[in-house]
């Protein structure tokens, strides 16, 4: 199917390697150019020589909003506009309430919430302007399932999943969908450091059987930055393999 995009311009954050990565790819084979970020310059060039069609590595931190801002920002001036801004960016360590101190908190919320806010105020206003536009934030399937264990992805991450409920009701009018794509366990770089040889135990509680891939994941990112996708919007969609026992 051809989703329509061919010529758009997409901001893709945190992505020299797994999700990220897959949705630049997938987003790139569509006929879209991406500029993609990373922090390590050799990693995020070669993330970006792998993908052909012209992609632009950038070095950037999107664990500040600064950071994260100044992403989405030289990623306009590389591909002369915008049209699509995937937001991402890695997970904040582990712990429960008794093993994380207080302070842990702001820079979790930076990483995984303030980033999120950032990047769309930097490409919202070109978005509105041009009335088109896709914003998709990955986040996590704990968002509807809090992990044990995980209490400050679980906490910034509602927030950002809160905000962005928020936004899509105010930019709907304007051309702009905000959606969000919530991850259940996939295999990338992360969950394969995460659970080493121990990844068979981690597919038993997935009723397909199996982990999901990257690949996959980067299809359905992209078809919701699609043309066919602009009635989705304020959507957070759960991609597990069925594992989320919720009804909603
Ligand atoms: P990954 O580690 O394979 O890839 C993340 C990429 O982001 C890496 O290239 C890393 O260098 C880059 N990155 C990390 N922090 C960054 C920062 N501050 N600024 C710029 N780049 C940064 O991870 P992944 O498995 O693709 O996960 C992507 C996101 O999805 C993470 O937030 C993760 O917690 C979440 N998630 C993943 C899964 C899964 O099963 N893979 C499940 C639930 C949630």
């Amino acid at each position: 199917m051809d989703l329509g995009i061919a010529g758009r311009r997409a901001a893709v954050a945190a992505a020299s390697s797994g999700l990220g990565l897959a949705t630049a790819r997938a987003l790139a084979e569509e006929g879209v150019r991406v500029a993609i970020c990373g922090r390590d310059r050799a990693r995020v060039q070669k993330a970006a020589a792998s993908l052909g069609h012209d992609a632009v590595a950038l070095v950037a931190d999107v664990g500040t909003a600064e950071g994260a801002r100044h992403f989405v920002e030289r990623s306009r001036e590389s591909l002369g506009g915008l049209d699509i801004l995937v937001t991402n960016a890695g997970g904040p360590p582990a712990g429960n309430f008794a093993s994380t101190p207080l302070e842990s908190y702001p820079e979790a919320i930076d990483l995984n919430l303030m980033s999120v806010v950032a990047m769309c105020s930097e490409a919202l206003p070109g978005l509105r302007e041009q009335r088109w536009g896709r914003i998709l934030a990955i986040t996590s399937i704990s968002v509807r399932q809090p992990l044990p264990g995980l209490i400050l992805s679980n906490t910034a991450r509602a927030g950002a999943t809160g905000f962005l409920k928020t936004l899509a009701r105010e930019v709907a009018g304007d051309g702009v969908t905000v959606n969000s794509i919530q991850p259940g366990i996939h295999r990338t770089p992360r969950v394969e450091q995460l659970f080493g040889g121990n990844l068979p135990a981690v597919t038993r509680d997935i009723p397909a059987g199996v982990m999901g891939e990257a690949e996959d994941f980067g299809r359905l990112a992209a078809f919701l930055c699609s043309e066919h996708a602009r009635f989705v919007t304020g959507a957070a969609v759960p991609v597990d393999g069925g594992a989320y026992t919720g009804l909603q």
